[in-house]
């Protein structure tokens, strides 16, 4: 038996050295990173590659690839056994990457795409001062508050609205590779509780293939105007627009909502329309008016910086001009108006009398109820999660109060 088995491990353990030795180690990759202002040549060439193996490469069946090439992206090169280039391969990213292999004066292409894998995750957010500090406080990345923004721009005003003791409650995706979490993803669902009144919105993607978020009764998330015109991550919280006009000194009937933000911040088109004006006056200083359907007309004074030309047509959330001090104005801030049939309204409660948003058609409600069913279950518990870290947070930081 002993001899046996001895007989069997010998040619065994032969095999494995000599497969060993007739395996030269490969030459390690030699890796260039994609700088601002780069090319093909220059990259071949720091790495110490001729422009006829630029040409070669990028001739090849899918080469069309390397002639768009990105600033962090990598190309790394491996020679043979005669210092020729032999292996190209140019990385987007962690989910894509192409090898270029020598075959005789050609070179051929392989390119390996990587899906990530989703998965859900939540959290609970309790506003203190504003939506951006709460969730960087929830550990959530900018991509999600954009997002949650985005979500509710038509139902909140996320410069002026929030208070502190408002909840958001989310559930998104998140995408892993190897283990880790490689980016986050889109909303599934999320619920915002502003003053005691709660909007709850839900991803959905209808028969036709189009994917847009709606509240529990199939209503569409997208109004006709945006609730701030602008970029409300940098609008000062603190601003009291009912001061007294700090040019005439007076308290001047104010026909707009002022948004104090820092010069050069963005500002929005509020919804769909056409350029009406575009000019300067010692007054409105840099202003664009915008008309939208028959009815409707908003108003943006003070601007740094126009964007848009008169006659243009813009769609809501594209850039009209920069938030600035031009004109009667002492310090940088948007001046907004809304006017319904010529008449100035308060954009603040205007909202209510607009056009109802779209709702899903009834041959859609069967299937959305059902797509909504989990994630709004989600919502209930972390609503409740939330009320609970929240009166847990109240006993514990307001002593004997
Ligand atoms: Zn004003």
């Amino acid at each position: 038996m002993a001899a046996k088995e001895a007989a069997i491990g010998q040619p065994a353990l032969e095999f494995i050295v000599v497969e060993a030795a007739a395996i030269p180690m490969p030459p390690p990759w030699h890796e260039e990173t994609v700088r601002e202002g780069d090319n093909l040549s220059l990259i071949f060439s720091r790495a110490g590659f001729s422009e006829r193996d630029v040409y070669e490469v990028s001739r090849t069946d899918g080469g069309r690839g390397l002639r768009k090439i990105y600033p962090g992206q990598t190309i790394a090169f491996r020679t043979g056994t005669h210092g020729e280039l032999h292996k190209v391969k140019h990385t987007e990213s962690k989910l894509k990457w192409t090898v270029f292999t020598r075959d005789g004066n050609d070179f051929k292409s392989s390119v390996t795409q990587r899906s990530p894998e989703l998965r859900q995750e939540s959290a609970i957010l309790r506003i203190q001062s504003s939506l951006f500090l709460a969730g960087q406080r929830a550990g959530l990345s900018n991509r999600v508050i954009m997002g949650l923004a985005d979500v509710f721009g038509g139902v909140i005003d996320f410069a002026l609205d929030p208070r502190v003791g408002d909840t958001i409650e989310l559930v998104y995706e998140a995408q892993w590779l190897d283990g880790e979490k490689y980016a986050d993803g889109a909303i599934v669902a999320a619920a915002f509780t502003n003053r005691g009144t709660t909007f709850d919105a839900f991803r959905y993607t209808d028969s036709q293939g189009d994917m847009s978020y709606y509240n529990g009764e199939g209503v569409s998330m997208r109004k006709a105007f945006l609730k701030a015109p602008l970029d409300f991550t940098r609008v000062s919280s603190n601003f009291n627009p009912n001061r007294l006009h700090p040019i005439y000194k007076t308290k001047r009937p104010h026909r707009g909502t002022d948004y104090a933000a820092p010069r050069g911040t963005p500002v929005y088109a509020a919804g769909d329309g056409r350029i009406l004006e575009a000019g300067y006056t010692r007054a409105n200083g840099n202003y664009v008016f915008i008309q939208h359907g028959e009815n409707y007309k908003t108003h943006y004074l003070h601007l740094h910086k126009r964007k848009v030309k008169q006659g243009q047509r813009v769609t809501q959330g594209e850039i009209i001009g920069t938030v600035g001090s031009t004109g009667a104005a002492t310090g940088p801030h948007l001046h907004y108006e809304f006017l319904v049939k010529g008449v100035h309204q308060n954009p603040r409660r205007v909202h209510k009398s607009l056009p109802k948003a779209k709702s899903l058609p009834e041959s859609e409600m069967a299937r959305f109820k059902s797509t909504v069913q989990a994630p709004s279950q989600q919502l209930a518990v972390l609503y409740q999660d939330n009320r609970l870290a929240m009166g847990q947070q109240t006993t514990g930081s307001s002593g004997g109060e």
